[in-house]
C-alpha cells in the first residue's frame, strides 16, 4: 500500500487521466439531460435502492460527479469500501441513526461526546432511546433492540481515547460508529480496528481552512447503499462546491496535521507546567494516554488539547485577551481556536453529562493551527497572566 502522504495527493483522482484533467472538474447540475427513457428508468430504480450510476444521474439529489470523486478520496485514506459524505456532521450522523433504525431503536453511546451528538442522542427527535455509559460500560448497555454504539476518539472537549477494538469485541454483532473527527483518517482508520462507521465532521480538519460545512461515513458497501438510500430520501446532501474544496485540500491533510500536531506537543508541555493551570488534557503528556493507544491505535497524538483553569471568570478572561488567537467554536482551522466548552460546544449537555466528561466551568479547548509556535506561546502567555 502507498504512504499516506502519496494516498493524500491521489485519492479520488484515478478517473483524471482518462477525463484529460489536472484539477477535479466541478459540476453544479441540478438535473441532466435523458435521451433514453427506459435506460434512465433503470437507472432510477438501482439510485432509489442506494446504487451508483455515474452514467445516468438524472437529478442532483441522487448524484454529483464532484461529490463522489471527495467520497472516493476518503474511502481511500480509510481504508473503507466506500464512504458518503452529508451536508454537516450532523447531517452525517442522523443518517446513520436512521440507516441503523430498522434493527432496532436503542442506541449505546459512550461519554463524553460532541455537545450535538450527545443532545441530538439524548433527545427522542428521531424515535430512538439511548443508554450513555462509559468505555468499560457497553457490553452491560447493550439490548436485544440495540442497533448501534456511538463512540468518540479522541473525545470531546477531554481528548480522551477510546480502545475501538476493545468496544468491538464488547459490541458483539452490533455495529459500532467512531467519530473520528480530532483525529482524522491521517492519525486513525478506526475500520482497521474493526468500527463499521467512521464519522468525520469535515467542517474541522478535512475542511481545515474554515470555510466548508460538511460530513462523511466511510463504511461498508453494505452500508453505504442504506446511506445514500438516506441521503436520497432525506436531501441531507453536500454541495459540490464544498465536496471540491474538500477533495482540495486532502493533498495537504497530512502536513497540516503533523504541522500541528508538533505545535500541540510544545503548547502541552508548557501549559502543564505553567502557575496558572490547574490541569492539561492531552494524549500525548506522559499520563494522558493511560491504555497506551497511541502508536498501537493512532499514530499521534493530534492537535487538540484542553487545560483548565481556576474557575469559569479565569476562563472568560482568557478569551476576552486572546490577540492572535481566535476565540470561536469549532476546530482544525488554519488558525489557532480556543473556546470553553461548558458555555459553548457542550452547553446542550447535561449536568450528568457535563460532570461525567469533565466538563468544568474552568476548562478551555485549544486547537492549535499552524501559525509558529513561538508567536502562539508568547499569545496564551500574556492571556493567562495574572491580571
Ligand atoms: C463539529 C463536530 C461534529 C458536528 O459536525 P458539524 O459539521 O458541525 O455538523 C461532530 N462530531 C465532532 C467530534 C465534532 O467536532
Amino acid at each position: 500500500m502507498q504512504h499516506t502522504e502519496t494516498l493524500s495527493v491521489h485519492a479520488g483522482r484515478t478517473a483524471f487521466r482518462a477525463l484529460g484533467v489536472h484539477a477535479p472538474p466541478l459540476d453544479f447540475s441540478t438535473t441532466y439531460p435523458i435521451h433514453d427513457l427506459d435506460g434512465a428508468t433503470a437507472s432510477l430504480d438501482a439510485f432509489v435502492q442506494g446504487h451508483l450510476v455515474p452514467e445516468e444521474p438524472i437529478y442532483a439529489r441522487l448524484f454529483n460527479p464532484t461529490v463522489a470523486r471527495f467520497e472516493e478520496g476518503i474511502a481511500q485514506l480509510e481504508g473503507a469500501s466506500a464512504s458518503v459524505a452529508f451536508g454537516s456532521g450532523m447531517a452525517a450522523l442522523t443518517a446513520c441513526l436512521l440507516a441503523t433504525r430498522p434493527n432496532g431503536t436503542h442506541v449505546v453511546a459512550v461519554r463524553p461526546l460532541y455537545g450535538s451528538s450527545d443532545h441530538l442522542l439524548g433527545s427522542s427527535l428521531l424515535g430512538m432511546s439511548v443508554t450513555f455509559t462509559n468505555p468499560e460500560g457497553v457490553c452491560e448497555a447493550l439490548r436485544p433492540d440495540t442497533a448501534l454504539v456511538v463512540i468518540e476518539t479522541p473525545a470531546n472537549p477531554t481528548v480522551s481515547l477510546v480502545d475501538i477494538a476493545d468496544i468491538v469485541v464488547q459490541a458483539g454483532s452490533v455495529p459500532v460508529l467512531v467519530d473520528a473527527t480530532f483525529a482524522t483518517p491521517i492519525l486513525l482508520r478506526p475500520i482497521d480496528f474493526g468500527a463499521t462507521f467512521v464519522l468525520h465532521s469535515a467542517t474541522k480538519f478535512i475542511g481545515g481552512h474554515g470555510d466548508v460545512m460538511a460530513g462523511v461515513v466511510s463504511t461498508s458497501d453494505f452500508w453505504a447503499e442504506k446511506l445514500r438510500q438516506v441521503r436520497i430520501m432525506t436531501g441531507v446532501l453536500l454541495h459540490p462546491m464544498g465536496a471540491y474544496l474538500l477533495h482540495r485540500g486532502l493533498p495537504t491533510l497530512p502536513i497540516r496535521v503533523e504541522r500541528a500536531q508538533a505545535s500541540a506537543q510544545i503548547l502541552a508541555a508548557r501549559l502543564h507546567t505553567h502557575d496558572s493551570v490547574k490541569a492539561v488534557f492531552y494524549p500525548g503528556l506522559p499520563d494522558g494516554d493511560p491504555k497506551g493507544l497511541i502508536g498501537r491505535q493512532m499514530k499521534g497524538p493530534g492537535s487538540i488539547l484542553s487545560f483548565e483553569v481556576p474557575d469559569h471568570e479565569a476562563a472568560a478572561r482568557v478569551l476576552k485577551r486572546v490577540r492572535l488567537i481566535t476565540p470561536a467554536v469549532s476546530l482544525g482551522s488554519t488558525d489557532t481556536l480556543i473556546q470553553h466548552p461548558a458555555g459553548l460546544t457542550h452547553r446542550v449537555v447535561s449536568e450528568e453529562g457535563k460532570t461525567a466528561g469533565h466538563i468544568s466551568e474552568g476548562l478551555l479547548r485549544l486547537s492549535v493551527g499552524l501559525e509558529q509556535v513561538e508567536d502562539l506561546w508568547a499569545d496564551i502567555e500574556q492571556a493567562l497572566a495574572t491580571p
